[in-house]
């Protein structure tokens, strides 16, 4: 693909665009195991499905070039894109996570990671100075969420990728809240992205799907060794619905963010609804940073009910909003932080981490933003305890 063309023109006709044996728009699925070899020792680049596929080769190079990188690895889930990217790291080495992590990613590496003597540490990567300080001996790597999941914390992802080149210390991003279409941290010199495909690039909440990139050739050469030696790979029926979903990525995470935005400022104003937290408003504290490295703010939002408002109430009062795990469907979702998504994380660490009882989140979608708030002050006004 051309580098003129733009990030809109790339998510449909980036990567591998159609099929060159018959003309298809779109790449097949190519639901086979093995391939026919020519001769013994001769083959047309394809020899088995876990090493290689065409139409996961398709997604991964399209993954790639989306995020401004030569290397791309599909996955079956975030959780094993995770796990493959963890798998780099040794007995003894140290891995720093910025605070309000994914809680699957708390709990790799608290209960899995750690039986193999990888430790990890919650660095303040909201504060660069006090981050630069909690870099010392053993750190081998930084795994950071921007903005970070529940609160949207936002991280000054290029400072924090500079700081930690300076140290020889590998930076990492879970871009999964943001999407290639909106920040892209390997150009800010991270190196590498991951992502959970099950959320905005599949975008339908129809499937499970992770993702790795990078433009460091060694690091892929391990990833690329790891995926096919561990086996946790997207199959080719995913990897095409992946790809599809990705093609409307650019109207969707505009109609995200827009709603979003729309929501937040009312919610703001809400009568019950003591905080709002939201990248893309200019009263939130991490409104500035973000704004230099995203192009929008995301379709993601948490508030906070006041004193005398019931969140149980206002769970069991939403009609058009669903409660639900998971976000970045074209469909609205609710989630309560601390009994759902953050449940793993032992409850006194949830509670420094600011994740109360009364904090709600919404993954706003692309419905009508007018009927998304009625639905969401309705069920406030509910909530209000008699
Ligand atoms: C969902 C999610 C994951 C895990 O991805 P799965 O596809 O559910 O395995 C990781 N990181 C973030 C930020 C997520 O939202």
């Amino acid at each position: 693909m051309e580098k003129s063309v733009r990030i809109d023109t790339k998510l449909i006709h980036g990567g591998i665009d159609g099929d060159s044996h018959t003309g298809a728009v779109n790449v097949p699925i190519y639901q086979t195991s093995t391939y026919k070899q020519i001769e013994l020792g001769k083959h047309k680049g394809y020899e088995y499905s876990r090493t290689k596929n065409p139409t996961r080769d398709a997604l991964e190079a399209l993954i790639a070039e989306l995020e401004s990188a030569r290397f791309g690895f599909a996955f079956a889930s975030g959780m094993a894109a995770i796990d493959a990217v963890l798998r780099l790291f040794k007995t003894g080495d140290k891995l720093l996570i910025s605070s309000n992590v994914y809680g699957g990613t708390f709990r790799i590496l608290d209960k899995v990671f750690s039986q193999s003597g990888i430790s990890y540490e919650i660095a303040p990567t909201q504060d660069i100075k006090a981050f630069e300080k909690s870099l010392q001996q053993g750190v081998k790597a930084i795994l950071i969420e921007s903005p970070a999941n529940p609160l949207m914390g936002v991280s000054d992802i290029a400072k924090i990728a500079q700081i930690a080149k300076k140290h020889g210390v590998l930076s990492i991003v879970d871009n999964t809240f943001m999407t290639p279409y909106l920040q892209r941290p390997i150009k800010l010199g991270v190196d590498i992205v991951l992502h959970s495909g099950t959320k905005y690039l599949g975008g339908h909440s129809d499937l499970i799907a992770g993702l790795v990139v990078t433009d460091n050739e060694g690091l892929a050469e391990r990833i690329g060794f790891l995926q096919n030696a561990t086996g946790g790979i997207l199959s080719p029926f995913e990897s095409f619905l992946l790809i599809r979903g990705i093609k409307t990525l650019g109207v969707r995470m505009q109609r995200h963010c827009e709603n979003a935005l729309f929501i937040a400022e009312h919610l703001s104003h809400t009568e019950g609804v003591s905080e709002v937290f939201y990248p893309g408003l200019p009263q939130d504290k991490g409104y500035q940073t973000h704004r230099l490295q995203a192009s929008g703010g995301g379709g993601m939002i948490s508030f906070v009910l006041k004193a005398g408002y019931d969140y149980r109430k206002f769970f069991a009062s939403v009609e058009l909003i669903a409660l639900a795990e998971s976000l970045g469907g074209v469909e609205s979702l609710l989630c309560h932080p601390a009994s759902m998504t953050h449940a793993s994380i032992p409850a006194q660490i949830r509670q420094n981490m600011g994740i109360s009882d009364g904090l709600i989140r919404l993954s706003v979608g692309i419905e009508d933003k007018n009927d998304i708030l009625a639905d969401l002050q309705n069920a406030i006004c509910s909530s209000r305890e008699a």
